[in-house]
């Protein structure tokens, strides 16, 4: 990457963007509602018809992690979900599957979830990068900053009522904070979605995987989780 790419990221990040690398501009004030497409196709086919263009555009954009991935990973779960769970990347289980959280640390999510009376088929499941980054290792900021405007999309196609956010990758994508995520976690913080004119609350929260490494923050990761369920229940 060459030095003016990397002050323009870095001035992105800084501005906490919402959207960047778009294929066509937006146009922020069109009231989706009243589009003729919406009226003629019901709203669930209307959700899916953009999450698969998401996919499309996703297989589409030119990326190295693509050339060692065996799968594009994008969501599990509903489009209709009000509460959206975005973890890292896909691991080894899910590049296989084509899912995510399919493999230990989504078997310690589904739990988590049906802790919470919450079940994986209603909640949208995601994660900030879309291909296995060789060797499971951590995204860098640059992809980081490459997949946000694809999250930002699905995001306002799903428009939950709620973010959970699963470790510290995600927390940094969303929230555009450097804090780590001991000093995060145990309150609500704000996601602003321009295209929807709203603002999302949200929970960061620690990683199954790194719950699985490190039990002792279970306890932690319960109370977060319990937060959640009294916000649902209001
Ligand atoms: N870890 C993640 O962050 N996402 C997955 O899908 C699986 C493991």
């Amino acid at each position: 990457m060459n030095q003016s790419n990397k002050t323009n990221l870095e001035f992105l990040k800084n501005a906490g963007i919402n959207y960047f690398l778009q294929d066509s501009p937006r146009n922020w004030f069109e009231d989706v509602s009243k589009s003729s497409f919406k009226s003629t196709i019901n709203e669930n086919d209307y959700k899916f018809n953009k999450i698969l263009s998401i996919v499309e555009k996703i297989k589409s954009h030119d990326t190295p992690l693509k050339k060692t991935a065996k799968n594009i990973v994008v969501y599990d779960g509903s489009i209709d979900a009000r509460v959206m769970f975005i973890g890292e990347a896909p691991g080894r289980d899910e590049d296989i599957q084509g899912l995510p959280f399919v493999g230990k640390a989504g078997l310690l999510l589904n739990k988590m979830l049906s802790a919470i009376n919450l079940k994986r088929e209603e909640v949208y499941i995601t994660n900030v990068i879309n291909w296995r980054p060789p060797q499971n290792r951590t995204p860098e900021e640059e992809e980081i900053l490459e997949f946000l405007p694809f999250l930002q999309e699905q995001i306002d196609i799903v428009n939950p009522d709620f973010i959970f956010l699963l470790g510290g990758v995600a927390a940094k994508a969303i929230l555009s904070t450097p804090l780590s995520l001991g000093k995060l976690r145990g309150s609500w913080h704000e996601y602003k979605s321009l295209q929807l004119n709203k603002t999302i609350n949200t929970i960061a929260s620690y990683h199954p995987a790194f719950l699985l490494r490190s039990p002792q923050f279970k306890k932690q990761s319960w109370e977060d989780l319990q937060m959640l369920q009294t916000k649902l229940h209001e």
